[in-house]
């Protein structure tokens, strides 16, 4: 199954995303270009809507988290009663 790894740029900080196969990753915050085993790994996952939506957690400001975990909530709701 293939994997996601949500990392942090060494350089800048930026969360992204990458393919747990992928070696290498410029980030397109800085330009960095980082090698993926050495990166500060946040996280790991096989869901790549999960992968998707932790980073877009991470860029927000921690007074706009509260809002998309609301709105993480009120998708599952809708897919768990669908
Ligand atoms: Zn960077």
């Amino acid at each position: 199954m293939k994997k996601y790894l949500i990392i942090r740029c060494a350089r800048c900080g930026l969360p992204q995303y990458v393919p747990s196969n992928q070696t290498t990753r410029k980030c397109p915050g800085c330009n960095y270009q980082m090698q993926v085993h050495k990166a500060l790994v946040v996280k790991e996952t096989d869901d790549l809507a999960a992968a998707q939506t932790l980073v877009k957690y991470l860029k927000l400001p921690e007074s706009q988290r509260d809002a998309l975990w609301d709105e993480i909530a009120a998708r599952k709701r809708e897919k768990d009663f669908s």
